[in-house]
């Protein structure tokens, strides 16, 4: 592709690898032909109904789900989990235990290291602005992307410099253009998603900078044609790389170990824990990877492998 813009249409989907488009594999392009071919699909109810249905699902098949509980401590004995721990005080035995939070968390709890200790490369980070309002603008879709000037530059401030991006190129989404359900009579959703340096590149005190960043977000989005847009707004939050952190994500990004070539495929960090004989991982720290396909694929794998070992160890 020879014009400029529509190199940018069909590459900027690198990021979502955790990688610039300068130095991605070519074969992500498959994401920006699933994007613009194959086509996206938006669950009515937004994205948490996916959760909810699976939610069900499990519990139709047995499981009990136990919401606003954290893991604390797993209860080994010699290479096998023998029980979870939660910081409601309970005990929970178990045959075999599925780690599906970040990676460098799973480890810790197993008490293991990864079986290649080198230094891994995380993904840049996210800051996202929710907001409500009580206007919408007819030029926005569903998903709009709007691209600043600036775009190699863009790349290196946030995965090179660790600094925000001088001229912000932004998605924002309306879910409420699909499924205006989802906000009461005459409101809107809108988020905003801009890409930002993880706190392992950038320096940057998010308590301090994030109204600050906040306000030039919405100042750009004015700019670029959503007037009176801080005007309109009902409610909001603002996400930025400190409270993915404080979520437990590894160096405050949402988007795990990058996909570089060193880190995906058979290279990824596999499910498997050395060392213990019946914990498995799922999620996107693991293989195959990022994103909600490939982290219920990591699922079924998961499933798949303790599925395995129960009836070697049935026989
Ligand atoms: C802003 C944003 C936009 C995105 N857009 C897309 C997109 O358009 N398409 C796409 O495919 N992907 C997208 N992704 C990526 C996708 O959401 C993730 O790759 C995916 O959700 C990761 O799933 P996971 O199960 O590995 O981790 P998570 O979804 O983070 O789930 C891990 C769960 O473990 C819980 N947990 C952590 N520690 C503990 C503990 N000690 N005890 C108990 N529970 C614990 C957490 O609370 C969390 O609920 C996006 C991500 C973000 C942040």
């Amino acid at each position: 592709m020879k014009d400029e813009r529509l190199r940018r249409i069909f590459s900027f989907q690198a990021l979502y690898a955790g990688v610039s488009p300068q130095k991605a594999l070519a074969a992500y392009g498959v994401i920006s032909y699933m994007d613009t071919v194959a086509g996206v699909y938006f669950p009515k109810g937004g994205m948490r109904a996916v959760g909810t249905a699976m939610a069900s699902a499990a519990c139709d098949a047995g499981a009990s789900i136990r919401y606003g509980t954290s893991v604390e401590r797993l209860e080994r004995r010699g290479n096998e989990v023998r029980a979870v721990h939660t910081d409601q005080g309970e005990r929970l035995p178990c045959n075999h235990v599925v780690l599906t939070n970040d990676l460098p968390e799973a480890y810790r709890l197993l008490g293991r290291s990864p079986r290649r200790p080198a230094r891994r490369g995380f993904s840049p980070s996210a800051v996202v602005l929710h907001l409500g309002t009580d206007r919408t603008w007819e030029q926005l879709s569903h998903h709009t992307i709007l691209f600043g000037r600036e775009w190699e530059q863009t790349f290196t401030d946030i995965i090179e410099r660790g600094r925000t991006m001088n001229d912000p190129s932004l998605l924002v989404t309306q879910p409420t253009v699909s499924d205006p359900s989802l906000a009461p009579d005459g409101r809107h959703l809108l988020y905003v998603l801009a890409p930002a340096p993880n706190l392992r590149a950038g320096r940057i005190d998010w308590a301090d900078e994030g109204q600050r960043y906040r306000d030039k977000l919405v100042a750009t989005l004015e700019k670029r044609g959503l007037t009176g847009l801080d005007a309109s707004v009902c409610s909001e939050r603002l996400i930025t790389p400190q409270d993915w952190q404080r979520q437990g994500l590894a160096h405050g990004t949402p988007f795990s170990l990058s996909h570089t070539f060193m880190q995906t495929g058979p290279f990824r960090p596999r499910n498997t824990v050395r060392g213990i004989s019946n914990a498995v991982l799922a999620g996107c720290g693991t293989t195959p990877g990022v994103g909600l396909p490939t982290v219920l694929v990591s699922g079924k794998l998961a499933a798949r492998k303790v599925m395995q070992r129960a009836a070697q160890g049935a026989r």
